[in-house]
């Protein structure tokens, strides 16, 4: 079984409007385990329309349609569905009475243009639409389903849950499911993560895909199976591989954030942590604070507005190499504040320098701007915490 989507509205063609409701229903089949091949756009041309319905058909069992149904002279949705079908369209009084009734209800008169709206291909099973004035309908073909819903965002997704997808559910006995599951790294690249799991990204089902955020990177596996249980043993098999390579990198799941994985490890090992962030606002400490428990780990900020004021605090900083600056900059706060380990940024217009000091190690990573994906600061703030957070991570509880 398998899908094709056709959004129809030359704003859309020609790109003066988002097609968000292709993706919602995009994701709406994924759940419910309808395959979907093909999305197609087109403009508001009937014999463009009929040719796309007509393609759709040869080669998908279900065709949505979305747009075109409304009762102006661009619609004309429901015409191409009944040429691409060889049907004629036929008078339904019984939406011609649904939709009087909602034009009495909102006291305005109905126009012939709405007479024609309750014209639909001959054989086509109605879907009540309550939510608009736009009849749909599901029209059973020897070459597959065509089913036709509103434009307005709104409308369709009201029609899409509530009549489409139990009736496509029940008509074609659709009882798999989709699961996924969502593994954060960080401190590592994008292009690393890609690398050590290539192959995987590869299969068909589970699927697994990346998703790079800012300075931090998901990896998503998605499972299709008749059942939860079989869907979640799908997803643990390949879970368990991308453990073994990238797990020292995996600091959560789903929604987790990298703050509260540091201030977690921070607590399971009793450390305390300082921070020295330069040119940066308080970006750093703020994501920290923001997370409950901070205060109990958190020993002290030191802050810098620009990294010759934070230079003049530091011994020799002139003669530093850059890699031995954030390192500096990470000491001095330590001791200032009698942590365990300190996170260092320093935001310079060459280069973000991020140094971290723990009680076993020093870790230093310079960033140029160009690979921080247009939020500098989440960037710089994220991998300092990734960093410290890795070497915690690794260290037995006491
Ligand atoms: P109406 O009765 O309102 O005319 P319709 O079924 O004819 O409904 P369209 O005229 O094609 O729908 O679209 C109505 C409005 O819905 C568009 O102006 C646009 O704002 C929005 N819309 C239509 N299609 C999409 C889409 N694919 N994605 C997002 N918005 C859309
Ligand atoms: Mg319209």
């Amino acid at each position: 079984m398998n899908a094709e989507i056709i959004s129809i509205g030359t704003e859309l063609l020609l790109g003066e409007i988002v097609d968000t409701n292709s993706a919602h229903i995009a994701r709406t089949l994924r759940d419910i385990g309808l395959d979907l091949y093909f999305t197609t756009t087109v403009g508001d041309n009937q014999a463009r329309i009929t040719q796309a319905i007509d393609i759709a058909l040869n080669r998908a069992d279900v065709v949505i349609t979305t747009g075109g149904l409304g009762p102006t002279v661009d619609d004309v949705t429901r015409q191409a569905v009944a040429a691409a079908t060889n049907r004629p369209l036929v008078f339904q009084q019984a939406l011609f009475d649904q939709i009087a009734a909602r034009f009495a209800r909102m006291g305005s008169p109905m126009s012939e243009n709405n007479r024609q709206q309750a014209f639909i291909p001959e054989g086509a099973l109605p879907i009540e639409n309550p939510v608009g004035t736009a009849p749909c309908f599901a029209l059973e073909t020897e070459r597959g389903v065509v089913i036709s819903l509103p434009g307005v965002p709104r409308e369709m997704k009201y029609l899409l849950e509530h009549a489409v997808i139990p009736y496509l559910r029940e008509r074609f006995h659709l009882t798999s499911i989709i699961k996924a599951r969502v593994l954060r790294t960080a401190g590592i690249g994008e292009s690393a993560v890609d690398a050590a799991i290539l192959d995987l990204m590869t299969l068909a089902n589970p699927t697994v895909g990346l998703a790079a955020h800012t300075g931090q990177t998901d990896i998503r596996i998605t499972a299709k199976a008749d059942s939860e249980a079989a869907a979640d043993a799908m997803i643990a098999t390949i879970e368990e591989q991308i453990r073994a390579r990238l797990g020292e990198y995996i600091y959560g799941l789903e929604k987790e954030t990298i703050e509260v994985a540091l201030i977690h490890e921070l607590s399971r090992l009793g450390m305390k942590l300082a921070i020295s962030e330069t040119g940066l606002g308080n970006r750093l400490s703020s994501r920290i604070q923001a997370v409950g428990g901070a205060e109990y780990i958190l020993s002290g900020v030191q802050q810098f507005e620009t990294p010759e004021a934070l230079y003049a605090t530091l011994a020799n900083a002139q003669e530093l190499p850059l890699e031995q600056l954030s390192i500096a900059a990470a000491r001095r706060a330590r001791e200032s504040f009698h942590a365990d380990v300190a996170i260092a940024v320093i935001m310079r217009t060459d280069a973000t320098l991020i140094g971290v000091i723990t009680p076993g190690e020093t870790r230093t990573r310079i960033f140029r701007f160009s690979e921080q994906d247009g939020h500098p600061f989440t960037w710089a703030s994220t991998w300092g915490m990734a960093l410290a957070w890795h070497w915690l991570h690794q260290q037995p509880t006491p």
